[in-house]
């Protein structure tokens, strides 16, 4: 695989994305981040999370040819017992991820979606590219967040309301009916999509976080489609640089209501 990969913060904040390739593997998680006022029960906090688990998983992708819901259950167990001692992981804002996993094994490629990242595979045909993505926490999150997009995203009012936004998901994280992301019940790994297609259909992969995926599902500046020629002819960098041209030309979400006017953004380009 040739794997070119891009990712930027949201201006002015940490990272919660986390993203790694090998020559035949790549991982992409989004850290659900702990917004301003709440608490998340961990001292190590989002980025030590998706660091770790995301090395874990592709540690594992590159030794183990195990299914890639396994690889992924173990990661999340493996990753509860390092500080099970020192954080409380009954918490419900416990530190959780999206994940995308892609493997390449010499015939096939195995792929696995857990929660809202996308994952969009180009079969090199005239046919749309497929594209897979787990949106049940769109759905559940849907009755609740009328309040906090009708409200100018630079303001007070929308901190607290995406905070109280947060802390209602909760209450359906990793729960039936709810939806399913990774923290500390390696359950959620049997929750995720996954699939393996023979090597020589696919032709090129994108594994993107919904910070840069908004291009399309939100904002509806381009198909996904456009995304794939967009990271063919100019490289994933290009892909984020147009969704911070679009975030930055409604920084009040006017245009386009959302819970963070700008969120940190990751692009994989892998060319079979
Ligand atoms: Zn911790």
């Amino acid at each position: 695989m040739r794997v070119c990969l891009a990712t930027e913060a949201a201006p002015g904040h940490v990272n919660e994305d986390f993203v790694a390739a090998t020559a035949d593997a790549a991982v992409l998680l989004d850290g659900v981040g702990t917004p301003p006022g709440s608490d998340c029960g961990c001292l190590h906090g989002i980025t030590w999370y998706v660091r770790t688990l995301g090395s874990t998983l592709l540690a594992s992708m590159k030794h183990d040819a195990a299914p890639l819901a396994e690889i992924l259950a173990h990661g999340i167990k493996t990753v509860a017992t390092l500080h099970e001692a020192t954080c409380d992981l009954s918490h419900p804002g416990s530190p959780s991820a999206t994940v995308v996993m892609l493997r390449h094994t010499g015939d096939a490629v195995d792929w696995l979606v857990l929660a809202d990242s996308v994952l969009i595979l180009d079969t090199g045909d005239m046919a749309d590219p497929i594209v897979i993505c787990d949106d049940r926490e769109a759905q559940v999150g849907a009755a609740y967040r009328a309040r906090m997009d009708a409200l100018d995203a630079s303001s007070p009012e929308h901190v607290a309301a995406h905070r109280e936004y947060v802390e209602a998901l909760r209450a359906h994280r990793n729960r039936d009916g709810g939806f399913w992301v990774a923290s500390v019940d390696p359950l959620a790994a049997q929750q995720a999509l996954t699939g393996t297609a023979p090597a020589d259909k696919i032709r090129a992969a994108a594994l993107i976080s919904d910070g840069a995926s908004r291009l399309v599902d939100r904002f509806h500046l381009a198909t996904w489609h456009d995304t794939l020629d967009i990271l063919d002819q100019h490289g994933p960098a290009e892909l984020i640089r147009r969704v911070r041209e679009a975030e930055h030309s409604d920084p009040e979400g006017e245009r386009w209501p959302r819970g963070k006017a700008f969120d940190d953004a990751t692009a994989v380009q892998v060319t079979m």
